[in-house]
């Protein structure tokens, strides 16, 4: 039987993220292009991805789009949301997994998910930049590193310099105020990878910790904040093997369910 492949598509709000599966399984492509829906990173991406794959997009049995910007990608044969998508992915790949969080450029989300995969309860913070890669990459740009470079920073550090602000301005403020007083960059950072770990973490904990947790996202590439959250969540966190491409794996998933 010839072999089928389904492209799953992630616009998201800051990144876009494509990933092509062979037989609902194999991940034979991928790609993450920064910048988000709206841009042409969405196209940019599904043109990466597959030649990634090796593969012309005539060979793609389908397309499924999820994402904020979901709804634009008119190549698109399924649309689904992101709370579908990411559950899907993290259940396919690590069916054990109870609680997912996954912080993006621009909301933090905590599902529940229950032993067959469905999502029980979720809970979503996308009114705030604190908590989300936002907040990051606002405070990478005031230290003139990229976020990439956080975790090595945080991995440096020999204490902590505490963001007191909750809020993004003002945290970016009083980030500024410690660049003036010359303060340990690597503390600092330690400081601002935890004020996001902090806020994420009363997320989860509104939501309830169900072991094992799991987590996906941009930020999950940061693991300054991952073990900043295990700290405040007391509870071991295991990052997707695809942290950042989860939702458009999961997309790829659901057209794979599509075709039989
Ligand atoms: P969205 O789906 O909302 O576009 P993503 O899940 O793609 O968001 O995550 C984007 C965020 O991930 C960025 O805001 C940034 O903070 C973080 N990020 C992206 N790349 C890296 C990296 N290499 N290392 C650490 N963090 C990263």
């Amino acid at each position: 039987m010839a072999d089928i492949f389904t492209l799953g598509i992630d616009m998201g709000s800051t990144a876009s993220k494509c990933v092509i599966l062979k037989n609902g399984r194999e991940v034979v492509g991928s790609s993450i292009i920064d910048s988000g829906a709206g841009t042409t990173g969405p196209q940019r991406a599904f043109e990466a991805c597959l030649k990634d794959a090796g593969i012309e997009q005539g060979q793609l049995s389908n397309i499924t789009a999820t994402g904020y910007g979901r709804n634009s990608f008119e190549a698109a044969d399924f649309v689904i949301s992101e709370l579908s998508a990411h559950t899907l992915g993290v259940h396919t790949m690590y069916p054990q997994a109870r609680t997912l969080l996954d912080i993006g450029g621009q909301d933090a989300k905590v599902m529940s998910i229950g032993e067959s995969g469905r999502l029980e309860n979720f809970l979503m913070n996308d009114k705030c930049a604190a908590g989300t890669g936002r907040f990051l990459e606002v405070m990478a740009r005031i230290l003139e590193v990229g976020v990439a470079d956080l975790k090595d920073l945080d991995a440096k550090a020999e204490g902590t310099i505490s963001i007191s602000s909750t809020c993004t301005v003002f945290a970016e403020s009083e980030v500024i105020s410690q660049l003036a007083k010359e303060a340990d960059i690597p503390s600092l950072v330690r400081g601002i990878n935890a004020s996001v770990a902090a806020k994420a973490a009363s997320l989860v904990k509104r939501l309830g910790v169900k072991e094992p947790v799991y987590m996906t996202g941009g930020v999950a590439r940061n693991t300054g904040v991952v073990r900043a959250l295990e700290k405040e969540l007391g509870t071991e966190i295991t990052v997707s093997e695809i942290q950042q491409i989860n939702g458009a794996y999961g997309a790829a998933v659901y057209g794979y369910g599509k075709v039989r």
